[in-house]
């Protein structure tokens, strides 16, 4: 069977150049040339011996998941849909900012945890995504947009783990992921450029904490357990003492000295000055380190089934007032590329109505799509 070598960190591609008689400088060599000049070909690479590339071609390829469409938003925002079979898809989005580029990538078809504010939620679990077809989004859209901004250098300076899926929930494949864009021969990011959003899987986040600390963002959208129960049903086998212990134990490991909480504004549900009262309570009850958490406030991306709106801007701003006023750092999350529907909660949403009713309409209108953009086409704004 042919290796898709998206899939190997550089230690699996180091085992499998020895598995063709190569040595490790090799799998050195091949891995730069995957990742830092986004090679597809190995006739392109002009240093290795012409027998390696010659069985290479017999035995690998590199191979990241087909583009289905691309959106680009007038800020600059960009949105791919990826095609990963059976007609699932999953995307990624670039956000420019002044100083930094983000990708936002996709760690599973669908997602298992139900969160009643995310459309991924209501879509259903379809499957987790291999290593190659995570870092494949990375591959793809550094390797696009050094052509599409004719830059020489690295466009993509943050990763965030905010796609589609739970990403602990697919540990085994992500962390081959997180270590190819770490690797000074991969993409060389650091740590606390590299962020995991999770819903809070207290094991796996310990993991996390031995194995690769990167940075860290919980979705906490609750200040007491009754309503993060509802909110957020993985609540009910991590409640909020059993998480908060959890991002204390993660914090001795990571890379910055605060743990970000995402908090998802619905109108009406968890956005009321009492509940900032209530999470101010919380984080002071947890630890008297002033600093150990972060809030990003994100205001909500309403979808048909939801049956939740968004908290009007006031309502936001005053909830974010009494989070500050309390000595915690409060950001609101800009919306970008609204016109693309690229926001959080949103991903996918043009193909998939992400009801498991709707699923199977969504699969047929995924597999009727036709590949526009790859990646020497040129591509109009839209
Ligand atoms: N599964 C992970 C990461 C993907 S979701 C997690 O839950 O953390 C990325 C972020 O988008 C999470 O904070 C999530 O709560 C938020 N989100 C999901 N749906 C949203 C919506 N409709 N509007 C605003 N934010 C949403
Ligand atoms: Fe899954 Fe995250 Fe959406 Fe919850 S918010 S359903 S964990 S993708």
């Amino acid at each position: 069977m042919t290796a898709n070598l998206l899939d190997f960190d550089l230690e699996g591609l180091a085992a499998f150049c020895q598995r063709l008689g190569e040595k490790r400088y090799r799998a050195v060599q091949l891995f730069r040339w995957i990742h830092q000049k986004g090679a597809a070909n190995f006739d392109d690479m002009s240093d290795l011996a012409k027998s390696l590339r010659e069985k290479l071609k017999l035995v690998a390829q590199i191979k990241a998941p087909t583009v289905l469409s691309q959106h680009i938003s007038s800020d600059g925002t960009i949105k791919w849909l990826f095609d990963v079979g059976a007609g699932d898809a999953v995307e990624a989005v670039f956000i420019p900012e002044e100083d930094r580029g983000t990708l936002c990538v996709s760690s599973q078809a669908g997602c298992a945890m139900g969160c009643r504010f995310c459309s991924t939620g209501h879509q259903g679990f379809s499957r987790n995504l291999k290593t190659g077809e995570i870092i494949g989004q990375l591959w793809f859209a550094e390797r696009f947009l050094r052509q599409h901004l004719q830059r020489d250098e690295r466009v993509i300076s943050n990763v965030v783990m905010m796609g589609m899926g739970e990403p602990l929930q697919n540990y085994a494949e992500l962390i081959p992921a997180l270590r190819i864009m770490l690797d000074d021969h991969g993409y060389g990011l650091s740590r606390r450029r590299v962020t995991v959003s999770t819903s809070g899987i207290v094991p796996k986040m310990d993991l996390l904490a031995e194995q690769c600390p990167v940075a860290l963002a919980v979705s906490l959208h609750a200040p007491n357990d009754a309503l993060r129960d509802n909110l957020v049903p993985l609540n009910k086998k991590y409640p909020l003492a059993e998480l908060l212990a959890a991002c204390d134990r993660y914090l001795a490991h990571a890379p910055r000295d605060f743990i970000t909480f995402e908090y998802c504004m619905l109108d009406g549900v968890n956005d009321q000055p009492e509940h900032a009262r209530q999470l101010v309570e919380l984080v002071r009850q947890h630890s008297s380190r002033t600093g150990w958490c972060k809030f990003n406030l994100i205001p909500f991306n309403p979808f048909p089934q939801s049956g939740l709106t968004r908290s009007p801007p006031e309502q936001i701003l005053r909830f974010a007032k009494i989070l500050s006023d309390a000595g915690i750092v409060t950001t609101i999350r800009k919306t970008r590329g609204d016109d693309i529907d690229a926001a959080c909660g949103q991903l996918a949403g043009d193909v998939m109505d992400r009801t498991r009713v709707g699923e199977r309409i969504a699969r047929q209108r995924t597999v009727m799509l036709k590949p526009v953009a790859t990646f020497n086409q040129s591509v109009k704004e839209t």
